[in-house]
């Protein structure tokens, strides 16, 4: 990891107030992409730049509010 940055981002899903991290890491080339929420399937988060996103995972705290929505999610 002596080459690379390492930034552990967060990002709340505007659809269904989600919180999700993901690890962004500094690249010399361009890189494009989005990453999607597990639950409502909104885009959470997307970019383009001289950077990628990778690792994105649900924050695992558990919503007092969701209830049965969150069967099947797979942590
Ligand atoms: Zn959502």
């Amino acid at each position: 990891m002596a080459n690379s940055i390492w930034t552990i981002e967060e990002f709340t899903c505007t659809g269904c107030s989600m919180n999700y991290t993901a690890t962004r890491e500094e690249h010399a080339e361009e890189h494009v992409g989005h990453f999607k929420c597990n639950i409502c399937s909104s885009v959470v988060h997307s970019w383009s730049g001289k950077h990628h996103f990778f690792g994105w995972q649900a924050v695992k705290t558990k919503p007092p509010v969701f209830g049965r929505r969150w069967a099947g999610v797979e942590w």
